[in-house]
């Protein structure tokens, strides 16, 4: 495969739960010895860009910061943009604290977006409520990602999609996506390398939010075996992804 720019995905590709990958480490320093540009782009919401490098480091990948690009990075960008910075945090405590730390407070009434990532156990009745009527006073919604589920160390996760659903099905309006699939994600992280999309390559678990969203933006798709994997997602993949392998630790096989 003759490309310049490798996004990967983290949850499922580099660990599972509190687990490294087994050969994954190796596989990233193989990919940097050999010059490739790389970012990786997560949906992960419920934790900040710190915290995701240094989980990373403690996995034993030596990868910056300024190499990891979440939702919530793209969702700060956004919001700037619009001019309207009144925002509602449907997340976790530590997803309150980055973006008060880029200035955007939390506010419960008389906001212009509620957003919503994989708040975990910060989603109930009561929460969900507050951010159903606050759209329905007017103000828009915001989705870091709108995944099913992820793998977690015991088991499946409800990630934020559903929730992000229950919002838009309860209020008739639809939310504006940060993550990936969305082109505008991909975008981001493929400037941010100087890379076309034609030039680069995607690595992920998911047939959706990876690889069929990293097709869709003009890029290839290897899919590995690893995290959520499963054989009737691959069956109903569409696109296909370009490869499948085993796991992101034979990737010197492809690249
Ligand atoms: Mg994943």
């Amino acid at each position: 495969m003759n490309v310049k720019g490798v996004l990967i995905d983290l949850d499922g590709v580099l660990y599972t739960g509190e687990c490294p990958v087994p050969g994954a480490p190796g596989a990233i320093r193989y990919l940097i010895e050999r010059g490739y540009s790389i970012r990786f782009v997560s949906n992960s919401t419920r934790k900040s860009q710190g915290t995701i490098a240094s989980r990373l480091l403690a996995f034993g990948f030596d990868v910056g910061k300024e190499m990891i690009i979440t939702p919530s990075v793209a969702a700060m960008n956004f919001i700037r943009g619009t001019g309207r910075t009144q925002c509602h945090l449907l997340t976790t405590r530590e997803l309150h604290s980055e973006f008060e730390a880029a200035g955007l407070l939390h506010r419960d009434n008389g906001v212009d977006w509620v957003i919503v990532g994989d708040a975990g156990d910060n989603f109930n009745y009561g929460t969900m409520n507050q951010a159903f009527r606050l759209v329905q006073e007017g103000a828009g919604i915001i989705a870091l990602e709108k995944d099913r589920y992820w793998m977690g160390s015991d088991g499946l996760m409800l990630s934020a999609g559903p929730f992000v659903r229950g919002i838009e099905y309860a209020t008739g309006k639809t939310a504006v996506l940060m993550g990936k699939p969305s082109p505008e994600f991909f975008g981001m992280a493929l400037r941010d390398m100087g890379v076309t999309p034609g030039d680069a390559v995607m690595i992920g678990d998911d047939v959706v939010t990876d690889t069929g969203g990293a097709m869709k933006a003009g890029m290839q798709g290897i899919l590995v075996k690893t995290g959520k994997f499963s054989q009737e997602a691959l069956a109903g993949a569409d696109p296909c992804p370009t490869v499948v392998i085993d796991s992101i630790a034979s990737i010197n096989t492809i690249l």
